[in-house]
């Protein structure tokens, strides 16, 4: 009954511990499984719209989950107009009163859990094991940020309108991380969802609605990449909160320094180039399970994904082995499958740069181990390369890839400096059992989340705030206690009694 119970946390490692139950994940299966399709329109009072867009489920090439009618750079003028009306009277609602339509939306989420699991996975090729974690981390962001306005309370002032960017990878749970905080910090919030998982923002959007959001408070705009740059580019943004490439983030911080009467703030949260370091005192089944789970849940589509595994020489081999097993016990497969670890990419675009990387590499002759792939659907055999070190990696590549190299015990502070000097600065997984060890590295690593014998994935709101530096993104953290207030504009106000 327990899908999650001993046997598969023992079998396969993953980290996820609440167990849920079985029958809402079959009620998704019957009720939401292929031919069911989701079909969303714009808001009447948008106007015309632009093309309606088919999303295609990423493992099943025949199975069609739905589609929306996408905005088109107009619209978007017209949503921003619109919610900078109707943020006036969400700002002048009591903070209490505007958490508790996240709390509200919080509910709706896990009363329709099933649905939404279906979706996730339909739409963005989820496992369901990553399906709940993506709709327990939605649920967590909309309660964590409900608190957070009330510990903050009428303090400072609300910044306007806010624009929302945010990625496929997490449909639901960035998407609503994003539009919670800036909506309950008293904004208007005009929100882009990946062009890939529309489906599932428009949902969210419904879903918020519903729990008492104003309708010209929350507007979503769904379409590409032209849609995202006619946002970033109104004259009177609050703020752009945007989760994605380093690449973008760079656009967009063009585009409002053009726009010459904004001022707005900006939080980017970008890529990675993570590493972990297993050293001759670590557990190795545990590293195991956490390497695995760091490089492969996911398909390793998360921006915290481990890319750059360095295991001290003295116990390569052995550890090594082990890995190659464990990757071997690995299934890749349909993520409707309950014995699926590793679902599809996103796209063919993803699938074919992803294989393409694997093939140059495979030339190479760094090849050290790789898994089959079904042939049908978005999927990519996963891989582990042999590199010499971080400085051989170009940039990230975003799914099942894994690069790994050995090091001298003398030269681990070498391996800290070579990762740092990369620029980017996400996560970072250490495997030790030397208290010393964790304290000098902890000082000398520049990341925003640094793991210690656990996997690097996953970070929870409220415990783990999640973020990085450098190339890594803006900060502040998603999920802590210094990312609200950055959706308010600071007001002192001095008085004298
Ligand atoms: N918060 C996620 C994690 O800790 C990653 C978010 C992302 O990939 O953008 O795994």
């Amino acid at each position: 009954k327990d899908l999650f119970g001993e046997k598969r946390l023992n079998a396969k490692g993953w980290d996820i511990t609440d167990p849920l139950e079985y029958a809402e994940l079959d009620a998704a299966r019957s009720k939401f499984a292929h031919p069911h399709q989701w079909k969303f329109a714009l808001d009447e009072a948008l106007g015309a719209r632009g093309k309606v867009q088919k999303l295609i489920n990423p493992a099943v090439p025949d199975d069609q989950v739905g589609e929306i009618a996408n905005a088109t750079p107009s619209v978007v003028e017209k949503a921003i107009k619109l919610a900078a009306k109707g943020q006036k009277a969400w700002s002048s609602k009591a903070p209490a009163d505007r958490a508790a339509a996240l709390r509200k939306a919080a509910d709706l989420y896990e009363a329709h859990a099933a649905e939404l699991f279906a979706l996730a996975s339909r739409e963005a090729g989820k496992s369901l094991l990553d399906g709940v974690a993506e709709v327990r981390e939605a649920v967590d962001f909309l309660r964590f940020y409900a608190n957070e306005a009330e510990r903050l309370g009428e303090q400072d002032e609300a910044r306007g309108v806010i624009a929302c960017i945010s990625p496929w990878n997490f449909p639901l749970a960035i998407f609503t991380g994003q539009v919670a905080a800036a909506l309950v910090a008293g904004n208007g919030v005009v929100a882009k969802p990946a062009e890939q998982s529309p489906l599932m923002g428009a949902r969210a959007v419904e879903l918020l609605h519903e729990a008492g959001v104003p309708k010209d408070a929350l507007i979503l705009v769904p379409g590409a990449g032209d849609i995202g740059a006619a946002l970033t580019s109104q004259p009177d943004l609050g703020g752009v909160c945007f989760t994605g490439s380093t690449e973008v983030a760079k656009l967009i911080d063009k585009q409002l320094a053009k726009t010459s009467d904004s001022d707005a703030m900006v939080i980017a949260e970008t890529g990675g180039l993570n590493a972990m370091i297993v050293d001759s005192t670590a557990l190795p089944e545990q590293a195991i399970r956490d390497i695995l789970a760091s490089s492969f849940q996911s398909a390793g589509q998360r921006c915290s994904a481990l890319r750059m595994l360095y295991v001290q020489e003295d116990v390569a081999d052995h550890v090594l082995e082990m890995l190659y097993g464990g990757l071997e016990a690995m299934q890749v497969g349909e993520p409707w499958d309950i014995s699926t670890d590793i679902g599809p990419v996103i796209d063919a675009e993803a699938q074919k740069e992803i294989s393409d990387y694997c093939a140059k590499l495979t030339s190479e002759g760094r090849l050290l181990k790789k898994i089959k792939a079904p042939k049908d659907g978005h999927f990519v055999e996963p891989h582990i390369f042999k590199v010499s070190g971080i400085e051989e990696l170009e940039r990230e590549i975003f799914g099942p890839v894994l690069h790994v190299a050995t090091f001298k015990a003398k030269n681990i502070n070498k391996v800290v400096d070579a990762v740092n000097a990369k620029g980017f600065g996400l996560t970072f997984g250490l495997h030790t059992r030397m208290d010393t060890r964790v304290e000098e590295i902890g000082k000398r690593i520049k990341v925003g989340n640094f793991y210690v014998n656990r996997n690097q994935i996953g970070a929870i709101v409220g415990s783990q705030p999640f973020g990085g530096e450098g190339l890594s993104g803006t900060g502040p953290k998603a999920g802590g206690a210094n990312y609200l207030p950055r959706f308010r504009v600071a007001k002192h106000d001095h008085k004298v009694e």
